[in-house]
């Protein structure tokens, strides 16, 4: 039989954090033991939980014992919570995007002086993991590439923390060097799209969308474009789980499900 492991969820009411409460409640070897949110303490009455409420992470760990933190929140609360989580001794698997690399690198001390893992996953989709690892094929032969990234207009960073991490792991094949004419100008700022070692990245917000990725590589005479859709946020929790399975088995920070997937 598994190994029980007790979860807490921060953003639990939110569009990512409701479908992992579903992913928890129901998988045999999980057990919800509370959630954290920014209102409602103590009050499950009005939820679709029956654990106990709390406003405050730290609070929430004084009192319940858990293995994992799942969250599922905003860039800054992501990187707070997840700093106090491993302060309690509990393995954050993060969903949350907009941490900077001074964060991953606080993390990745904090994880190393508690001896204890954490997983930060821009994407859990497995096909937008796919979409990574082949763009990273495709750019050591095409070097010339763009990112368009799509997503719902509720989103609160951008670029995507899957475009960048696209980005990043491109650059370990690619040389960084300008793209376009030399004497190519902006006649409206912005048009070219943010830049990463010369590669372009461009972030559209609309209603409707949820994540979407092109990966464009432009050659003599020929182009390749890589795309990924998720068209729920079903899609995101089969890497929520293998997050969660895998994190209590680890002892340093693995940023990127790349990394695990193999
Ligand atoms: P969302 O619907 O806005 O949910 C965010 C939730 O966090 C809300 O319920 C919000 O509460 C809650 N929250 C805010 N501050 C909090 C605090 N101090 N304590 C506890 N909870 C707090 O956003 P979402 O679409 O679910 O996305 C959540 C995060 O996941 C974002 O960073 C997004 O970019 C990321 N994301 C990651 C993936 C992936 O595969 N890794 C996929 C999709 C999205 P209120 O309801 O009170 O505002």
């Amino acid at each position: 039989m598994s190994k029980q492991i007790s979860i807490v969820i921060s953003g639990y009411r939110g569009r990512m954090g409701s479908e992992a409460v579903k992913l928890v409640n129901n998988t045999n070897n999980y057990q919800l033991v509370a959630v954290v949110d920014r209102s409602y303490e103590g009050d499950h009455s009005t939820n679709s939980v029956d654990v106990p409420v709390y406003t405050d992470l730290d609070s929430c760990l004084q009192s319940i014992k858990a293995d994992v933190l799942i969250d599922l929140t905003t860039p800054e609360v992501g990187v707070r919570h997840t700093k106090t989580a491993l302060q309690y001794g509990v393995r954050p698997v993060v969903g949350t995007t907009g941490f900077t690399d001074k964060d991953l690198q606080e993390i990745e001390q904090l994880c190393h002086d508690k001896n204890i893992g954490a997983i930060i996953a821009p994407n859990f989709a497995i096909g937008a993991i796919l979409m990574m690892k082949f763009s990273q094929m495709a750019a050591k032969y095409l070097p010339n590439v763009e990112i368009i990234e799509m997503h719902h207009d509720q989103k609160l960073d951008a670029p995507s923390g899957t475009a960048i991490k696209t980005a990043q792991m491109i650059s370990t094949v690619r040389e960084a060097k300008g793209q376009g004419h030399e004497q190519e100008k902006e006649t409206l700022a912005g048009a070219r799209g943010a830049d990463f070692e010369g590669m372009k990245i461009h972030s559209v917000r609309l209603p409707g969308l949820i994540a979407h990725q092109q990966v464009l590589f432009g050659g003599q005479g020929q182009a390749l474009t890589i795309r990924h859709d998720s068209f729920t946020r079903e899609s995101f929790m089969t890497g929520v789980k293998l997050s969660v399975d895998t994190v209590v088995g680890i002892d340093t920070l693995v940023y990127g499900l790349e990394n695990i997937i193999e």
